[in-house]
């Protein structure tokens, strides 16, 4: 029973309630309490302690009301008693029925309310990796390539002797192998294998898969066993580019180089050839394009010459051909290769290739 209604306690007579008007004025107090009391009835809880306190059986408002104000009413007062008592159970019933309903719509709109997202709250930013400069450029090179009809294709980067040198025209004890310092892999001597040293070797494996033409890049990571520095990668990335066909000529080549120069360095960067020697490609050159960073006046990335050198290339050995099957007599082609790291650093200026490999976000960060 609610601590401020003591009046249920004691009896009409007790109270001096005499008159039907008094009776009615000591309802109208209790209702007026309830009133209050449902009003600030706010959760589950305290809903139910509003009930119990007032339709409990025993202990209830309105059955200390029917035991101590009704049952000992004498037959004059009795009618009036019944009456308000009446009237105040209809009125408390409903009101806490009601008052029921209107809690659980507050709680079911409570949840709804955590359910919902607000979309003008701030969001959370997460660190999304982006592509490295490296994947970028050669990713760069790549579409360069295919529109002018390359396709792309990757090779295993572990090579037996075979792939990495014997069909590429330099066999066993061949001077040239020592033109690149080699990992071996350390497996029995028959079964010798290289991390390889150049992405040529794809020229061998697609010329094999396919008769001519040919018109493929392979880009792709090849190992040196080089000392680390700010020129030097013991692991790095290359492009290959593999032409051949009926009767492509050095010019063919030359504008191809041309215009990947043009597309990769800008339409003012010029090429030069200058004559060099690798095993597999017959007439061989050296391909150097305007140094990026001084337009070609001379400066300390260039060497004061004005050029960078950005790949070495040829037309294909005739006797690479022997080695997949290709009549040299019917077919002629170009190759060449480049490193994209070095071409990365250079045209965007960077002046040690080992911070490619540090993966310093605050490196990466500035290419986005
Ligand atoms: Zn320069």
């Amino acid at each position: 029973m609610p601590e401020n209604l003591p009046i249920v306690e004691q009896t009409l007579e007790q109270l001096g309630a005499d008159t039907p008007e008094r009776v009615a004025a000591l309802f109208a107090k209790v209702r007026s309490e309830f009133d209050q009391a449902v009003t600030a009835v706010s959760d589950e809880v305290s809903w139910h302690v509003l009930r119990d306190g007032w339709l409990g059986r025993k202990a209830g408002v309105l059955a200390l009301v029917t035991d101590n104000w009704l049952k000992p009413s004498g037959p004059a007062m009795k009618p009036a008693v019944g009456r308000g008592l009446n009237e105040l159970r209809g009125h408390v019933e409903s009101a806490i029925e009601e008052r029921r309903k209107q809690i659980e719509a507050q709680a079911a709109e409570r949840a709804a309310a955590a359910e919902r997202i607000d979309f003008s709250l701030p969001g959370v930013e997460r660190a999304l990796g982006t592509r490295h400069l490296v994947r970028q450029t050669l990713e760069e090179i790549e579409r360069i390539f295919l529109r002018l009809g390359f396709a792309v294709v990757d090779g295993p980067e572990i090579e037996t002797p075979y792939y990495n040198f014997e069909a590429l025209n330099m066999p066993e004890f061949h001077p040239a192998r020592d033109m690149w310092d080699t990992f071996y892999v350390d497996t029995p001597a028959p079964n010798q294998l290289v991390l390889r040293t150049h992405t040529s070797p794809m020229q061998i494996r697609t010329m094999e898969r396919q008769p001519p033409p040919v018109r493929v890049i392979v880009p792709g990571k090849v190992y040196r066993r080089d000392n680390p520095d700010a020129s030097h990668l013991f692991m790095f990335h290359q492009i290959e580019g593999l032409a051949v066909d009926n009767d492509i000529t050095f010019a063919d080549f030359k504008g191809t180089i041309e215009f990947f120069v043009h597309e990769f360095l800008g339409k003012s960067a010029r090429t030069r050839l200058r004559p060099s020697y690798f095993p597999f490609t017959e007439p061989s050159a050296e391909v150097d394009a305007t140094c990026i960073v001084c337009s070609g006046r001379g400066c300390r990335v260039c060497k004061q010459t004005g050029w960078l050198e950005i790949m070495g290339a040829g037309m294909v050995d005739p006797a690479v051909y022997g080695f997949v099957g290709y009549d040299p007599k019917k077919v002629s082609g170009f190759a060449f290769g480049m490193g994209v790291d070095r071409l990365a650093i250079l045209k965007y200026g960077i002046d040690d290739i080992q911070v490619l490999m540090q993966n310093d976000v605050r490196f990466l960060r500035q290419f986005p």
